[in-house]
């Protein structure tokens, strides 16, 4: 097996003997919790798990993962990505309606394997995979990461997303059927706690709703009914918000974050925050907008404008947030992960600092997917997701761009000079 993950890779480098256990010395070390720095450290891997951080001693010798040029933080996370959906916009621009009805489900888990090991390479080790995946290609994709078959982050996935009839596309009667399984239609309580296990069964490892994309929205009671049936079995629920009541109804009901949220004044804001309700606001740039054709480039800038408004004032209330990127087009200039980081320009423009823009890519990340204690965080006891860079994130996370090592779980899967 990791003879034939060499090959898949492509690149020269030799694993040591026991392939989760290693001995790094970093030059500077991150503490994304606070932007804190520690120089000239040894890491002790073992068991593919961090064993101990200290200060560096001994000798630098061939089994030492020499990094001490580097700057070492924990491996990335995006919290709202879609590796099993890909919309090429000169086929498809304006919506995703058709990807979705010419892909079949394996071909979409094909793509997945090709972005999960983008994502991986470049330095995500961890991703939450928030639906539109046909049947369950991000199930099946999850598996085949789990099992060594295949590489990729550590992944939490959604299965098929729940929504009111009609989903997130708009029908004519005669093709109903048409947006399935894309959506997983449900109204009414009933409907919903049955959609929710039902998909539970199937390989969710959370519930992603679409609470607002219709004339009609889901209501409190009714998204209280899905978090009542995630929460019975362990998990939680993501809900897709773009309008204002969509977030106060979510809110309201109990999930644990919001996605998009693009419509939240001050007192929607404060009622998620006293809530303890994370926002994944994927704050889309103009660029990030414009693979949807035939929208007005005025359009996309005001819409651009609101998501930066509304991280800017969540930032300064202390609203819990972390980093998604929504990335679903291609563009065949720029890799899935290299388009994912495009949503920090927002959150520059937005004031957000070069630490807590890191802090919601790591710490708050782990947080809101329920493994804090486990990844995250470069300490004793926690998975050895790791990455370095040769410039420093904490002056200018454009350097995230240039990740050059990335060990997931103890085993490297990117030297510095390898691709
Ligand atoms: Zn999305």
């Amino acid at each position: 097996m990791k003879t034939f993950i060499l090959i898949l890779l492509g690149t020269a480098f030799l694993l040591p003997a026991h392939a989760q256990d290693a001995v790094i010395r970093a030059g500077t070390v991150i503490d994304t919790r606070d932007g804190s720095t520690s120089s000239d450290q040894k890491i002790t891997v073992r068991d593919g798990r961090i064993e101990s951080i200290e200060e560096w001693t001994g000798e630098m010798n061939n089994g030492v993962i020499d990094l001490s040029d580097s700057f070492v933080m924990p491996g990335l996370f995006d919290a709202h990505s879609h590796m099993a959906l890909v919309v090429d916009p000169r086929k498809d621009g304006g919506n995703y309606f058709f990807t979705g009805i010419l892909n079949t489900t394996a071909y979409r888990a094909v793509q997945g394997v090709a972005n999960a090991r983008n994502m991986l390479l470049s330095g995500f080790t961890t991703i939450r995979d928030i639906g539109n995946s046909g049947n369950y290609a991000d199930v099946a994709l999850k598996q085949g990461i789990d099992e060594g078959l295949v590489p990729g982050p550590h992944m939490e996935t959604s299965g098929r997303i729940i929504a009111p009839f009609g989903g997130q596309f708009h029908l004519q009667p005669e093709k109903r059927g048409i947006a399935n399984p894309e959506y997983f239609f449900a109204d009414g309580v009933d409907e919903i706690r049955k959609a929710v296990r039902e998909n539970l069964h199937f390989g969710a490892t959370f519930i992603k709703l679409v609470i607002d994309d219709q004339r009609y929205i889901y209501s409190v009671e009714e998204i209280r009914a899905a978090v009542e049936e995630a929460e019975r079995a362990g998990t939680y629920v993501a809900a897709h918000c773009w309008t204002e009541q969509g977030a106060r109804n979510a809110i309201a009901a109990g999930v644990r974050s919001i996605e998009h949220g693009l419509a939240m004044p001050d007192d929607v804001l404060r009622a998620a925050k006293d809530a303890g309700v994370f926002l994944v606001g994927t704050e889309f740039t103009v660029a990030g907008l414009g693979w949807q054709t035939g929208v007005d480039i005025s359009a996309l800038e005001e819409e651009h404008n609101q998501f930066v408004d509304r991280l800017r004032r969540a930032y300064a209330m202390g609203v819990k947030i972390v980093y998604g990127s929504d990335t679903v087009f291609l563009d065949p200039d720029m890799s899935r992960a290299h388009l994912s980081l495009d949503v920090l320009n927002s959150w520059r423009e937005a004031g957000v600092s070069n630490a807590d823009q890191l802090k919601a890519m790591t710490v708050t990340a782990a947080a809101l997917m329920g493994v804090s204690g486990d990844r995250g965080l470069l300490a004793a006891g926690f998975k050895a997701d790791i990455v370095a860079m040769k410039s420093n994130p904490l002056e200018d996370t454009n350097a995230l761009y240039d990740i050059d090592f990335v060990m997931k779980d103890g085993r490297v899967v990117r030297h510095p000079g390898t691709h």
